[in-house]
């Protein structure tokens, strides 16, 4: 069934380390051979052997209306021709930024980068830079791409492969991030007392995804924002995950939090390499060329990347509708899968908000890091192999969210509940 995979899988790891370009597709924690993907329809994914998996993943965000979604095939097909980078501004540079601002209305000026790991990067740079302080504050288990300064209790794969320290990020600079557990708003508050006058930024993700899905409870971020305004701290929502996902506002629009900066990735450039920050005019304005924190990017608001993600934020803006029907789809299989899953004898817990799911098996609530950490992994890895031969695509790891796309249709997820059943009875 993936004789295919596993040849390329072998082939692979003689060129590329580990056999993947980005760990967590390895499968280490659920085990087995990664499979080899040769292309994708809709809501579908084919593998080198042939088989079809209903996609839960779907690029990890990005292909929030299905794989090789017409128009921004087409859009990609016909801006290409014309270069695919000039170095140089265009047209399309100042329609996205002005798209993005019309979704996000306190967005007031955007930088666009080539991934989420650069605009969270650049954004605790600016932050400090404009604060003049050196601390942040992140959270366990969340996940803001892989720059030095949050590989510090992060999550996603470095949970996943439960990697404490990461060699390599020198002590000084792990010692300018702090880390308080999710929803514990009275630690944050202890934190910046401890280290008053010091704080330039708070960033989280104002729905965590990458300890699979938890939801902020409410006053969490709430408080933090009243904390963030009291002492002069950035608030940055890591919106890499939730922007144009959860709301064409992003979580912010849905929670009805501003925050002062905001990162984006995934969604925003529909499975091409894009990222971006942006908000607060004040705080924005100390970027480079106007002012001295410096940031770049050769291929940065790149045209090929640029229409494809224009093309799918447009179709996110006119049709706001897609955004209740993908929840109509979310909720269904949440109910489902709770359904199935309460009439077995198996402890878990489901945790969702709009689009973005997740199964937990323990019996106790899962609300932060050591919740999430605390349970059974082991049944995860059987019931991740169970769907997947059964044909359904889950993320090879208990620490990341699923995504639906709105390409899913109510049969396939009446497939994946009844493969939850055949995997519980
Ligand atoms: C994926 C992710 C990132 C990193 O984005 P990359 O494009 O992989 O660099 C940052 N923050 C969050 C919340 C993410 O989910």
């Amino acid at each position: 069934m993936y004789s295919r995979s596993q040849q390329l899988f072998s082939r692979a790891q003689q060129s590329i380390p580990g056999g993947v370009n980005s760990p967590v597709r390895a499968f280490k924690q659920v085990g087995g051979t990664p499979l080899f993907i040769k292309k994708a329809k809709g809501a579908y994914l084919y593998d080198e052997d042939g088989n079809q998996y209903i996609d839960y993943i779907a690029s990890w965000g990005p292909m929030i209306l299905g794989h090789a979604y017409e128009p921004i095939v087409e859009a990609i097909r016909e801006k290409v021709y014309d270069s695919t980078s000039y170095g140089a501004p265009t047209e399309l540079e100042i329609e996205m930024a002005e798209l993005i601002k019309s979704m996000v209305p306190n967005v007031d000026l955007i930088r666009m980068v080539s991934s989420g790991t650069e605009a969270c990067m650049s954004a605790i740079r600016l932050a400090r830079g404009y604060t003049g302080r050196n601390k942040i504050i992140k959270f366990e288990g969340c996940y803001h791409g892989h720059a030095d300064s949050f590989l510090v209790k992060a999550g996603s794969g470095v949970a996943t492969f439960n990697i404490q320290t990461v060699p390599g990020v020198t002590a000084g600079v792990s010692a300018d991030t702090l880390t308080c557990a999710y929803n514990d708003l009275a630690a944050v508050q202890q934190l910046v007392e401890a280290n008053k006058g010091e704080v330039a930024a708070i960033i989280v993700e104002p729905v965590a995804g990458n300890m699979g899905c938890i939801l902020p409870q409410p006053g969490f971020l709430e408080g933090i924002r009243s904390l963030c305004d009291a002492e002069g701290i950035v608030f940055i929502f890591d919106e890499v995950m939730t922007g144009f996902r959860l709301a064409p506002g992003g979580a912010q629009e849905k929670l009805g939090i501003n925050a002062d900066l905001v990162t984006y990735g995934k969604v925003i450039g529909a499975g091409m390499p894009v990222g971006a920050f942006g908000g607060k005019r004040a705080i924005m304005e100390c970027i480079a060329p106007l002012g001295n924190v410096y940031q770049a990017g050769t291929l940065s608001g790149n045209p090929v990347a640029m229409i494809a993600g224009f093309t799918l934020l447009n179709e996110l803006k006119a049709k706001p509708e897609i955004f209740a029907q993908l929840e109509e789809k979310t909720a269904y299989l949440h109910k489902g899968l709770d359904e199935v899953l309460s009439a077995s004898n198996v402890e878990y817990s489901i945790n969702r908000l709009g689009s973005m799911i997740s199964v937990h098996f323990g019996k106790h609530a899962v609300v932060d890091f050591s919740t999430a950490a605390a349970c059974n992994i082991e049944q995860f890895k059987t019931y991740f192999h169970h769907m997947l031969r059964s044909g359904i695509y889950l993320p090879p790891s208990a620490y990341e969210s699923w995504f639906l796309n709105n390409a899913l249709s109510y049969e396939d997820l009446d497939k994946t509940i009844q493969a939850t059943n055949a995997f519980v009875s």
